[in-house]
């Protein structure tokens, strides 16, 4: 089933689409990624953790 994470570091997960609502993540207010992993992992969406911590 299709659901929507957010990549910004906060694991913001909804089953309907919107946009982060985390105030201390790196993409508030930017718009989930569709993912339609089914063993919770989002692979196919999170991206490696870089190392950038600005
Ligand atoms: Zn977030
Ligand atoms: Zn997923």
């Amino acid at each position: 089933m299709q659901h929507f994470i957010c990549t910004g570091g906060c694991d913001g997960e909804s089953s309907t689409p919107g946009v982060c609502q985390a105030e201390d993540c790196k993409k508030e207010g930017e718009a989930l990624t569709p993912c339609n992993c089914e063993d919770g992992l989002h692979g196919e969406v999170v991206e490696k953790k870089d190392e950038d911590e600005d």
